[in-house]
This record gives C-alpha cells, sequence and structure tokens, in this order.
C-alpha cells in the first residue's frame, strides 16, 4: 500500500507507541487521527506534525466506549476521508498476582485491551469492506503468546486479540481484500508500566537483568512495514523483540 493520502486512525496515539506510530504515518504521508483520552497530549501532536505541513487531528475518545469509537471514525470522515487503517493500539497493563483479587483492573483491561479492539474493529470493517480496500493493525505482545506470573489477564487479554485478528484474517482477507496484521512487541520503554499498583509485583525484581527495551520507533518502523507491502501481501504476524530479551 502506499500510505500517502491515505487516512488512518490512531488509538492510544497520546504516549508510547501510538504517538511515535502516529509521527511515522504522519511523516509518509498519511492523514492521521490521533484518538485517546488524554486531549492536550492528543493537541501536543496535533501541533507538532501540522506545523511541520503534515496532516492530522485529535478526536478524544475512550474506546471503552463504543459509540466514542464510531464517533472518531465519523470524525475521521469528515475531517479527512472513509478510514484506510487502523491500529487498534490502545492498551492498560496492570500486572497482579491473581490471589490479589485486583478485580476492577482485570475489568478495566478487559474494556481496553479486548473489548476497545473490537469496538475499533466494528467501527471501521463494514466500510473497509464495501470498499474492498483497508488494514486493521491489532497491537498485541509476546504476552499474547505466553503467559508469566503476575501477567494472567494482561495476557488473557493478549492472546484474545491474538485469536481475534486470526479469525478476522481468516475469515475476511481472502474473499474481500481487506488485510489483518498482528504485531507482538517484546518490552518497550513507555508509560506502561506506570499503571502498575500490585505491592507484590512491584517489589519482584525486573524479568530480565540488564535488558536494553525496544524504543517506540522501533514498533511504529515494524507498523509501516507491514502497511507498505503490494496488495498481494499481508503481514499477518510481526514478533519484535529485545536483542536480549530471551522470552
Ligand atoms: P502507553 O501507556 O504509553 O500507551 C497506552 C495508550 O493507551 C495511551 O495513549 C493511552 O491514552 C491509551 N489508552 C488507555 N486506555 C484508553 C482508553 N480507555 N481509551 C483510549 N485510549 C486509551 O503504553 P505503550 O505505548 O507501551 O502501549 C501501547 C500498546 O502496546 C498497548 O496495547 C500495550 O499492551 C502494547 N505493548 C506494549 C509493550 C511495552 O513493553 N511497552 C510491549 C508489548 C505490547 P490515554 O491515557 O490518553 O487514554
Amino acid at each position: 500500500m502506499d500510505i500517502q493520502g491515505k487516512t488512518a486512525l490512531v488509538t492510544g496515539a497520546s504516549s508510547g507507541i501510538g504517538a511515535e506510530t502516529a509521527r511515522q504515518l504522519a511523516q509518509a504521508g498519511a492523514k492521521v487521527v490521533l484518538a485517546a483520552r488524554r486531549l492536550d497530549r492528543l493537541h501536543g501532536l496535533q501541533q507538532e506534525l501540522t506545523s511541520q505541513g503534515l496532516q492530522a487531528l485529535a478526536v478524544q475518545t475512550d474506546i471503552t466506549c463504543r459509540h466514542q469509537v464510531k464517533e472518531a471514525v465519523k470524525r475521521a470522515e469528515e475531517h479527512f476521508a472513509p478510514v484506510d487503517i487502523l491500529v487498534n493500539n490502545a492498551g492498560l497493563m496492570h500486572l497482579s498476582y491473581m490471589r490479589n483479587l485486583h478485580v476492577e483492573e482485570w475489568e478495566r483491561m478487559i474494556d481496553v485491551n479486548i473489548k476497545g479492539v473490537l469496538y475499533g474493529v466494528e467501527a471501521v470493517l463494514s466500510g473497509m469492506r464495501e470498499r474492498r480496500f483497508g488494514h486493521i493493525i491489532n497491537i498485541s505482545s509476546t504476552a499474547g503468546r505466553s503467559v508469566f506470573a503476575g501477567g494472567g489477564v494482561y495476557c488473557g487479554t493478549k492472546f484474545a486479540v491474538n485469536a481475534i485478528t486470526e479469525a478476522l484474517r481468516m475469515e475476511i482477507a481472502p474473499a474481500e481484500g481487506v488485510r489483518f496484521t498482528l504485531v507482538e512487541p517484546g518490552i518497550v520503554s513507555t508509560e506502561l508500566p506506570n499503571q502498575i499498583t500490585d505491592q507484590d509485583v512491584l517489589n519482584t525484581p525486573p524479568p530480565f537483568h540488564n535488558l536494553v527495551p525496544l524504543q517506540p520507533i522501533d514498533i511504529a518502523k515494524s507498523v509501516l512495514y507491514a502497511l507498505s507491502q503490494p496488495e498481494h501481501v499481508n503481514v499477518a504476524e510481526v514478533l519484535v523483540m529485545p536483542t536480549n530479551q530471551p522470552s
């Protein structure tokens, strides 16, 4: 796909991987809709991009609200054009041990990491199928491939994202030309761990000694790689690890 001129909606564009992916997409010529809850951050990124002559629109969106996700897609269409690219990136990682029963955090992760992804799919899928064109990128994790202690529910949400993405690709890509990609990063240096409240997890030493984490741009480039392929190529899955992260 030639990214130039395409309309892309990135969820979780207010920080980390989402912000950098939006930046890279805009620099590649896409018209980018920035969706997340922290509007001040979105406005800052919009200003940064538009001051360079790039196209970006901030739309405050809570992806746990189905109506707000649909509204963001509508705003994209009104301001730019129908959404060609959806990057379902927004996510929460409240790591906690199961015994500590952080039920509200379990629910929030299910709402954002699974239901938010599904709401994004719902909001763009019919239009993409009608136009027989589009690409949905779902940001999963190595946590979607193997479970670790303290990550039970987070891993469960990412396993779900893997299953949903593969089913979409199998059911829709061959007949209708819409593509689906699962991106699975290892550890990336972002704000994500700041949400952990479980004292037992916080008191556990980090799992990997002297790890050199990935940077958001490393994942943004993987997204661009998947999006830049010719129409007959669907990059189904991209696993990106820090070189010295074993698993
Ligand atoms: P950040 O915390 O920097 O970004 C998370 C983003 O999700 C923020 O922009 C946040 O925006 C958004 N978000 C959270 N809740 C909502 C909501 N209800 N509605 C809309 N947006 C929401 O972390 P990362 O960049 O690391 O995370 C991005 C994705 O990458 C996540 O899905 C994460 O699971 C995945 N990932 C990250 C890894 C890492 O090591 N960092 C490794 C593997 C995968 P706001 O608060 O403004 O709403």
